[in-house]
């Protein structure tokens, strides 16, 4: 484990160790494969990882080494993967993207393509990790193991922390390789233990299942009426899609009224509520969106 301040660093950091890996084993192989509409940070590299089209043209030249194939989409990863491939890297749930799940086929088939060809499988936790989705981390749901893992946002519960975790077999990194001043300092690593205490003590993980499906029922009682599609996603990160494009404008009524949410596509809704959240938090919720729906939905 190497403990840093940020998503994006600890993401940086898996980079590294993936690109160390191919020069110590794989022939200097450097490549990494990641998917389109993902979002993987924002240093240089880890926005050469992110698939998102509008970063296309930024700050370029990007970050060589990265390849996007859509998700779910075996076949063109297959495709992708050359001599040059060092790894593979993917959210279990694509967060910023609009909460898109990888399928358990695909990550299945991924891990088995990693492991016929002695490629990493990064899987990036910043978002789904700690408890997010309903399990402590969300590739359990998948029935796999990543060679490394990142973590961050929910380590922290509100602290700057991250972690780069990965497999003893990757315990590569030599003196003066990776580190930072402020890599695993005290407060940090004290925070983190008592955000990852409390959410085993008092099963947080649990609760993110259980009111994730109590909200995903409320907002599908509501959804014939305002035309809300495609309600997806795993414990308390839910998304759906709008009639409309008018995302943003939902986004900034709705913090008037007291709810934060927000809108990562003009059409897309993503609902991310604390792991404390109760059904009585949820009904509220339910009651301000349909509020600001009314308004601003325009559809009677
Ligand atoms: C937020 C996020 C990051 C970046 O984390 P920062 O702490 O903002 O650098 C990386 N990956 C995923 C999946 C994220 O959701």
């Amino acid at each position: 484990m190497f403990f840093i301040n940020s998503g994006s660093e600890a993401n940086e950091g898996a980079i590294k160790l993936a690109r160390k890996y191919g020069e110590k084993y794989l022939n200097g192989a450097y490549e990494i494969i990641t998917t389109i509409n993902s979002f993987h940070g924002r240093t240089l590299a880890t926005m050469s990882a992110t698939g998102k089209k509008i970063w296309d043209k930024l700050y370029e030249p990007k970050v060589p080494g990265f390849k996007h194939v859509p998700l779910n989409d075996i076949d063109a990863l297959k495709q992708a993967i050359t001599p040059k491939t060092c790894a593979i890297m993917l959210e279990p749930i694509q967060g910023e993207g609009g909460v898109n799940e990888a399928s358990t086929d695909y990550f299945k088939a991924i891990k088995h393509l990693c492991d016929e060809n002695n490629l990493l499988l990064i899987v990036d936790e910043v978002q789904t990790g700690l408890g997010r989705t309903g399990k402590m981390f969300a590739y359990e749901y998948y029935g796999i193991e990543p060679d490394i893992m990142t973590l961050a946002k929910g380590i922290g519960g509100g602290y700057p922390l991250s972690a780069l975790l990965a497999k003893e077999k990757l315990n590569i990194f030599e003196a003066g390789d990776q580190g930072g001043t402020y890599s695993a300092q005290p407060l940090g690593m004290a925070v983190g233990s008592a955000v990852v205490k409390e959410i085993i003590s008092k099963n947080l993980s649990k609760n993110a299942k259980l009111q994730g499906e109590y909200l995903t029922s409320k907002l599908e009682e509501i959804s014939s009426k305002y035309k809300l599609k495609n309600i997806r996603g795993k414990g308390l990160l839910i998304a759906f899609d709008l009639p409309t494009e008018n995302g943003s404008e939902i986004v900034s009524e709705c913090l008037k009224e007291g709810l934060l949410i927000n809108s990562p596509r003009p059409s897309i809704i993503r609902l991310m509520p604390p792991l404390i959240v109760t059904e009585k938090d949820t009904d509220n919720m339910i009651s301000i969106l349909c509020k600001v729906l009314d308004e601003k939905l325009n559809i009677n």
